[in-house]
């Protein structure tokens, strides 16, 4: 067997995973097999999958009324999901320093307000949002051109003065929060790199 994916699996490898997006640094079946024998991974991928089905679901638009009752009959008992766009401001800056605002441009019990496309431009993070139900918590998946900006890096809300630190592959995990807080935000990045 492949002994590349005997690590766990890269956030983006697991997108790309769930979108068949195939390459040829790019093992399927490597992955496949990691993802059997990693509950780490295996959680991951569960969790974007959802995502993804919503977030397809949602850029079939106009979304109406029937979509959104079929994602709350299918998933409203398990997650709410959100996606959330951090734009560039142009602020003085320390190095590796970034200011955004963010935009919160889908969530799932909303109305049809919203972007018909999430574009997600060079300078700008996208946030997949997802809370589980059960527990309340909430987590994020950061993901940018810019790696800076999404892996290894301090995500502050300086209007509430807190940090949070993501991994790697830009998971954050931020404990109860809600997510509708999380729009019109001034949102700093820090890299740690
Ligand atoms: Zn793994």
């Amino acid at each position: 067997m492949d002994s590349k994916y005997t690590e766990c699996l890269e956030l983006n490898e697991i997108e790309q995973f769930i979108l068949q997006q195939s390459s040829e640094r790019f093992d399927t079946s490597a992955i496949s097999a990691h993802l059997d024998s990693c509950s780490r991974c295996k959680q991951v991928f569960s969790e974007l999958r959802i995502f993804y089905n919503i977030l397809f679901d949602e850029l079939k638009k106009p979304v109406t009324n029937q979509v959104f009752h079929l994602i709350k009959n299918l998933h409203s008992d398990d997650i709410t999901v959100a996606g959330v766009l951090l734009k560039p401001q142009l602020l003085d800056e320390m190095p590796g320093e970034r200011h955004f605002t963010s935009q919160i441009v889908f969530y799932e019990s909303g109305t049809d307000e919203g972007e018909e496309t999430v574009t997600i431009n060079p300078d700008e993070v996208f946030i997949r949002v997802i809370k589980s139900n059960k527990t309340d918590k909430t987590t994020l998946y950061l993901s940018a051109e810019n790696r800076e900006l999404c892996s290894d890096i301090i995500f502050r809300l300086p209007e509430h003065h807190i940090s949070f630190y993501s991994d790697e592959q830009g998971k954050i995990e931020i404990g109860k929060f809600d997510i509708r807080d999380l729009d019109s935000r001034a949102v700093m990045i820090v890299s740690q790199r």
